[in-house]
C-alpha cells in the first residue's frame, strides 16, 4: 500500500515497539505491581534469565508470523490461506524447539500438531494447529490465555486497505492457530483493528473495531473497555487471562493520556505497563504494537532500540524493515529501502563536497555527508539520513544510531520534530562519554547535521542552540538549517 511519510513511520514503528515494550518487561515478568515512581529498565534476568533488551516469546512468535506473511505469496488483503497458516505454525515449532518461555497453551498445541502430522502426514500443519487448539479448549474448558493477542501486530499491517471484517477474519484465525476461545480472536480482531486506524491516522482508539462484532460481543467487549478506562494496570491482576492483557494495556494507555501525546506518551504507558506487574512483557508488548502504530518509529527513544534484539537473530533495524515490508504487501523487495545494502545518494551530492570537518566543539565528532560512511576513523556513526545494511558495517550495530529525520520544513513530514533533533544529539552524547570517536552525518551536511551538531555542541559547551550554529558554520559554511530545524533551534534559545 502506497503510504505518506508519517504512516510509514508509523509502520516501522509497530514491530519496534511491541519489542521494545516485552524487552523492558522481560525483567519484571510475574512480579509484583510496582510504585508508580519505580524505576523501569530494559534491564533483561527476569524468570527465564533473558540478557539486557532481549525480547521474549512475544516479538519472536510476532516475527514468526510477520515473516511467514512477507514470504507467502498471497494476494494482498485476501483471507489468510493454508499456506501462510502453515508456514506460521512451522516457525512457531521452529521456534519452540530452543526457547526458553513457551507459554503453557501454545506448548500444549504445538506439542499436539507433532503428534497429528505424525498420524497423518498429509495434513497441513495449519489445520493439525486448528484441530489440536479445539481440542485443547474442549478438554479443559478454556484456552483464552493470553498468548494470541501478544503475537498479532503483524496481521494488522498486512491488511491496512482490506476490509475491516477481512482483517477481523484474519486477526481470529491467526489466533485460533493455539487459542480457540472466541475472546482471544475477539481480542485480537479489536487490537488489529485498532492499530491499522492508528498506521492511517495517528489517533488511538480502541473502539474502532467494534462495530465489526455483533451486538451482543460488542457492548461486552465496550464494558470492558470502559473497565479498562476507570482502573488502573495494577488493577487487572489475572492479566494472564487475554481480557484482563487487553483491559491492563489499554488501562496503561489511556491512564497516562495526561502526559500527552507522542514520544513522552509512548514511554509513559510502557512503564505503566511493566509497573502493572504480573505478565508485564506481554502487556507492554500489546500495549507497544499499538502505541507504535500512532506514534511511530521515530517515537521510541535510541536508548531503547540501541541493543534490543532477539530471536532469531534480529535487531532493531530488521523490525523496521519487516514493519515497512508487511505495509507495503509485495514481498520482501530487496533493493528497495530499507533493505538495500548500500543506499545510494550520488543524486544529491555535489563532486566538491568535503568528506568530513571535526565538530568545532569537540573533536571526537566528525560532521560528514554520506560518503564518509567509507572512512575508517570513526566507532560510532549517528545517521541522519538513510543508510544500507552494509553501510557503516565496520562498527557493531549497537554503535549505529539511526534516526527517522527527512529534510523538509512543512509540517506533517516529520513527526515529533524536536523529540528526534534532541535524541539524535543525545545519541552522540552518549557515544562520547563512551569514549567513541563519532561520525554525524547526513547526505550533504547542509540541514539535518548542522541542526543536531549545533544541538550537541549547545548540551556540552554551555552555548545556546544558536550561538552553537554559529560555530558550526565556520567549519560548515554551507550549513543552512531549513525553517522547521531554524524554529526548534530558535525555541531553545528562547528558554
Ligand atoms: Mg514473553
Amino acid at each position: 500500500m502506497q503510504l505518506n511519510s508519517l504512516q510509514n513511520d508509523r509502520a516501522a514503528g509497530v514491530l519496534v515497539a511491541l519489542a521494545a515494550g516485552d524487552a523492558l518487561g522481560a525483567g519484571y515478568e510475574f512480579g509484583e505491581p510496582l510504585a508508580d515512581e519505580a524505576e523501569v529498565a530494559m534491564k533483561g534476568g527476569g524468570p527465564f534469565g533473558f540478557a539486557p533488551a532481549e525480547w521474549t516469546d512475544d516479538t519472536a512468535m510476532a516475527i514468526a508470523i510477520a515473516e511467514s506473511v512477507v514470504d507467502g505469496a498471497d494476494a494482498l488483503w485476501t483471507p489468510m490461506d493454508t499456506a501462510t497458516l502453515s508456514a506460521i505454525v512451522s516457525r512457531w515449532i521452529t521456534w519452540a524447539r530452543t526457547s526458553k518461555d513457551v507459554g503453557a497453551q501454545t506448548r500444549a498445541v504445538l506439542t499436539s500438531v507433532t503428534r497429528l502430522q505424525e498420524q497423518d502426514e498429509h495434513r497441513s500443519l495449519a489445520e493439525s494447529a486448528f484441530t489440536a487448539a479445539a481440542e485443547l479448549h474442549r478438554r479443559s474448558g478454556r484456552s483464552g490465555g493470553n498468548g494470541s493477542l501478544m503475537r498479532n501486530a503483524p496481521i494488522a499491517l498486512a491488511y491496512l486497505g482490506a476490509e475491516p471484517e477481512v482483517l477481523r477474519d484474519a486477526a481470529a484465525k491467526v489466533s485460533q492457530l493455539t487459542h480457540f476461545d472466541p475472546d482471544a480472536g475477539e481480542a485480537c480482531a479489536l487490537w488489529c483493528l485498532a492499530i491499522r486506524h492508528a498506521v492511517l491516522t495517528g489517533e488511538l482508539d480502541v473502539r474502532v473495531g467494534l462495530r465489526t462484532l455483533d451486538e451482543k460481543r460488542a457492548e461486552l467487549w465496550l464494558s470492558r473497555i470502559e473497565t479498562a478506562e476507570s482502573a488502573l494496570p495494577r488493577d487487572f491482576d489475572r492479566n494472564g487471562w487475554v481480557v484482563q492483557a487487553f483491559q491492563g494495556a489499554w488501562s496503561a494507555i489511556s491512564s497516562t493520556k495526561v502526559i500527552g501525546v507522542g514520544p513522552a506518551h509512548l514511554r509513559a504507558a510502557l512503564e505503566a505497563c511493566v509497573r502493572g506487574g504480573r505478565d508485564t512483557d506481554t502487556v507492554a508488548a500489546i500495549a507497544g504494537g499499538l502505541l507504535g502504530a500512532a506514534y511511530g518509529f521515530s517515537a521510541v527513544p535510541f536508548e531503547w532500540r540501541r541493543r534490543l534484539h532477539g530471536w532469531p537473530g534480529h535487531r532493531t533495524s530488521d523490525l523496521m524493515t519487516l514493519g515497512l515490508q508487511l505495509a507495503r504487501g509485495n514481498g520482501r523487495t530487496p533493493g528497495v529501502w530499507p533493505d538495500v545494502e548500500y543506499f545510494d545518494n550520488s543524486a544529491f551530492i555535489a563532486a566538491d563536497q568535503t568528506d568530513v570537518v571535526a565538530h568545532p566543539v569537540d573533536d571526537g565528532v566528525l560532521l560528514g555527508g554520506a560518503p564518509a560512511l567509507n572512512r575508517n576513523d570513526y566507532d560510532a556513526v549517528v545517521s541522519l539520513s538513510r543508510i544500507g545494511t552494509a553501510d557503516a558495517m565496520k562498527v557493531p550495530e549497537e554503535d549505529r544510531a539511526s534516526f527517522w529525520l527527512l529534510d523538509e520544513a512543512s509540517p506533517g513530514k516529520n513527526a515529533h520534530l524536536k523529540f528526534v533533533l534532541d535524541d539524535a544529539a543525545s545519541a552522540v552524547q552518549t557515544f562520547r562519554a563512551e569514549g567513541k570517536r563519532v561520525l554525524l552525518h547526513c547526505v550533504r551536511m547542509e540541514s539535518r547535521t548542522p541542526t543536531v551538531a549545533a544541538l550537541y555542541g549547545a548540551l556540552v559547551s554551555g552555548l545556546s542552540p544558536l550561538q552553537s550554529l554559529e560555530k558550526v558554520r565556520e567549519v560548515l559554511p554551507n550549513a543552512h538549517p531549513n525553517e522547521a530545524f531554524m524554529r526548534v533551534l530558535q525555541s531553545r534559545d528562547e528558554r
